[in-house]
């Protein structure tokens, strides 16, 4: 089976100004065509170091691609390098220069003279036509291994990847990997991995990976077969049971949010929502709201941050914010309720905690946060307790609230 090395070009990367975000993609859409990708390596634009570099990855790797330095400026060095490394002397390829002068032509910007600079290709090359920018990709065989060089430009890496890349690969690949993303919430990571420990460690196709992520545990089974469906039927029973197994934490497969689930499946049952949001201060508001289509369902939310407003927006009775204090399962109830009566919906989430740094002034630790549901047939109240700093216990508490609606 082919593995593939990743050498990205450019000494912006090493700086820490950019993100080697060509390299993320690259991986994803090789492991999509079954190609292992077991090294990235990053290089200034320095020629000897880039040799060294591939030097290194020509004898581990039968397929090396570089992203970045094709443009027409004097640190723009990879394919000269290349060409030394793999014997193969640059030559001017005629069509590319036709199609550099149309691109400026057709962009009605001067072409200056280095511009024909990117149409020196290594002799007897495959040329990746650049339909998205100046520099051409390339690609060829030397002793065995494959080399593709890609302009670094994100938006042309990926183009280029996609449409003139993955269909020369494609023949190289001996199947796919595919792979599903179960996302949980109210389960903590360790608690998921302990429960799946055993059987994590004896799977091998598919495999079981946790991540923790904000509050929640992303569980991904990748599998690898000749066909992706294959890879797919792997993949369908081992799912089934793991939701057996997990319960109702499970609350959807490739999807990235639960905002994302709770819309539609409030849209699919004809019920409107609306919040009363005390510590999350609108978060909840803004997390559904950052999906289009949230108007047929959501009614809006009350940001009763204020004690007082909490009585005089939302109805809540003064005794029971003199009797409990503003954080306390009585006052959640009563927010739910009052939401629920102001903003005329089916169903209102209430949050009111402590999202810290201090306890609050009735001793209530930093953590602590109530949510409550009131729906038609009643109101449920939820007491929660999270650790970690003011941004996660307001992501956690606002999370928990959507949490509480899904289910
Ligand atoms: P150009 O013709 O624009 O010079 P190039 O192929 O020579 O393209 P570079 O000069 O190395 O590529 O990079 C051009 C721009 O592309 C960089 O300024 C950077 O913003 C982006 N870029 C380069 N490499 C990467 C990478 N690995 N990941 C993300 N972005 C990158
Ligand atoms: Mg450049």
């Amino acid at each position: 089976s082919h593995t593939a090395e990743l050498i990205a070009v450019g000494t912006e990367l090493l700086l820490g100004n950019i993100a080697n975000t060509d390299a993320q993609m690259l991986s994803q859409g090789l492991s999509a065509l079954g190609i292992n990708v077991y090294y990235h390596t990053v290089v200034g634009d320095n020629p000897q170091r880039l040799r060294a570099a591939v030097e290194i990855a020509r004898r581990r790797a039968d397929i090396l691609i570089t992203t970045g330095g094709l443009g027409p400026t004097c640190d723009d060095l990879t394919k000269n390098v290349l060409a030394k490394c793999f014997g193969r002397p640059l030559v001017r390829h005629e069509a590319s220069a036709r199609r550099i002068e149309a691109y400026f032509r057709s962009i009605g910007r001067p072409m200056t003279e280095n511009n024909y600079q990117q149409a020196m290709l290594p002799e007897g090359c495959t040329v990746l036509d650049n339909d998205w920018g100046t520099a051409p990709g390339v690609a060829f065989e030397a002793d065995g291994v494959h080399v593709v060089m890609l302009p670094g430009p994100p938006r042309e890496c990926r183009a280029m990847f996609q449409y003139r890349v993955a269909p020369y690969l494609r023949a190289c690949s001996d199947g796919a990997i595919c792979s599903r993303t179960l996302r949980i919430f109210g389960m903590g990571e360790s608690l998921v991995e302990s429960m799946l420990r055993s059987q994590m460690n004896a799977m091998q196709n598919p495999t079981l990976a946790p991540y923790a992520k904000e509050g929640e545990v992303e569980l991904r089974i990748t599998a690898k077969a000749g066909h992706e469906q294959e890879a797919r039927a792997l993949i369908a029973p081992v799912e089934a049971r793991l939701r057996a197994q997990l319960g109702s934490a499970v609350y959807g497969a490739d999807v990235t949010s639960l905002e994302e689930v709770v819309l539609p499946l409030l849209k699919e049952r004809g019920l409107t929502l609306g919040c009363a949001e005390s510590c999350t201060g609108g978060l909840i508001a803004k997390r559904i709201t950052d999906l289009p289509g949230a108007s047929a369902v959501f009614r809006g939310s009350v940001v009763s941050y204020a004690t007082p407003v909490k009585h005089t927006v939302l109805g809540v009775p003064q005794a029971l914010l003199e009797e409990y204090g503003a954080v306390s399962e009585p006052v959640a109830r009563a927010m739910a309720e009052g939401a629920r009566r102001t903003l005329g919906c089916d169903l209102a989430v209430a949050v009111t905690g402590v999202a810290g740094p201090d306890p609050d002034e009735r001793g209530n630790p930093v953590g602590l946060v109530y949510l409550a549901l009131a729906a038609p047939d009643g109101t449920t109240v939820k007491r929660t307790r999270s650790g970690g700093v003011r941004e996660r216990i307001r992501t956690l508490a606002a999370s928990g609230a959507l949490d509480l609606v899904r289910r």
